[in-house]
């Protein structure tokens, strides 16, 4: 079935929405094997979304290596695969709405000039500082050479109602965020702008940003339920206010524990040796990888 297709809204539909720049890992594996229970527990879909972007970080082998991991661990998913990058027409429609409602900006800065404005990122912080806002007010012509396109949160957050207004604006989370945050979240005007702030829509090579596609992505895929690992749970309020300023539905979010190594040390592309495919070269079976990441070896209906 197409994604595009009408469907009851009260219909689950998972997705997994792996990025084709590494090899999945026992982390990547947790989060699809969740997903999908959860669809197939509600009799609903499950769709996959190969987040290929960035291009420049693409590549094909591992593109074919995630259909291969999830078909071993037998995680089959509803239809087409969908790229993200074969989604840049609806991409540019969502930054030109922003771009029409006047909340964004472009910027000069080389990420050198941020570094040095507000320091490098903190060891463990989910995201870099929020962006100073040099170039906030310097009406920088958008369509100029090599200029990043940036949403100014403070106009974002004006043009929903203003800081009152966004309490009302929320999204509900089924599982939990790192410090156990659960249930209805509220966004609150104070973190937008001091966490992600004035988040990067475009780079300055031309590419759609993950917090914008991301958005449109889930809309296009019609997705009710957004399981990831909880180190994107401080992005989704972003998420939701993106959504709100475009006139999107919001989905319901679960994320979900990381899975880390036995040092504690929280998995990453480089880690070759926690690679699905490493582990299944080594004769470990998708009932063994379930119980590595601390789920029962048998699915439960
Ligand atoms: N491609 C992103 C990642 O692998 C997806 C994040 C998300 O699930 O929203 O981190």
């Amino acid at each position: 079935m197409g994604y595009f297709e009408a469907k009851d809204t009260t219909d689950v539909v998972e997705r997994f929405a792996p990025s084709p720049t590494g090899s999945l890992h026992l982390g990547h594996a947790f989060s699809a094997f969740v997903a999908w229970e959860a669809a197939r527990q509600a009799k609903g879909r499950f769709y996959l979304r190969v987040d290929d972007l960035d291009q420049t970080r693409t590549r094909s082998e591992h593109v074919e290596s995630i259909f291969e991991d999830l078909r071993w661990l037998g995680l089959h998913w509803d239809g087409e695969a969908m790229f993200a990058s074969q989604q840049r027409n609806r991409h540019n429609q969502a930054l030109q709405t922003l771009i029409d409602r006047d909340l964004v900006y472009a910027c000069q800065c080389s990420r050198k000039e941020i570094e040095a404005a507000v320091g490098a990122p903190q060891e463990g912080a989910d995201h870099p500082p929020a962006y100073p806002g040099m170039c906030r007010d310097a009406q920088i012509e958008l369509d100029g050479p090599s200029v990043a396109l940036r949403l100014n949160m403070a106009r974002a957050i004006d043009a929903l109602g203003g800081e009152a207004k966004l309490e009302e604006l929320g999204f509900d989370e089924l599982g939990e965020g790192p410090a156990g945050e659960t249930g209805h979240i509220q966004l609150s005007a104070a973190s937008l702008k001091h966490g992600l702030g004035d988040i990067v829509l475009r780079r300055r090579d031309g590419m759609i940003a993950y917090h914008l596609a991301v958005v449109v992505d889930d809309w296009s895929q019609q997705i009710s339920h957004v399981t990831r690992a909880c180190d994107l749970f401080s992005s989704t309020p972003v998420h939701r206010l993106i959504q709100a300023l475009l006139d999107l539905p919001t989905p319901l979010y679960r994320h979900h524990r990381i899975i880390r190594d036995a040092s504690g040390r929280r998995l990453a592309k480089r880690d070759g040796d926690m690679a699905l495919s490493t582990l299944r070269s080594q004769g470990v079976s998708p009932a063994q990888i379930r119980e590595l990441v601390g789920l029962p070896s048998i699915v439960t209906e």
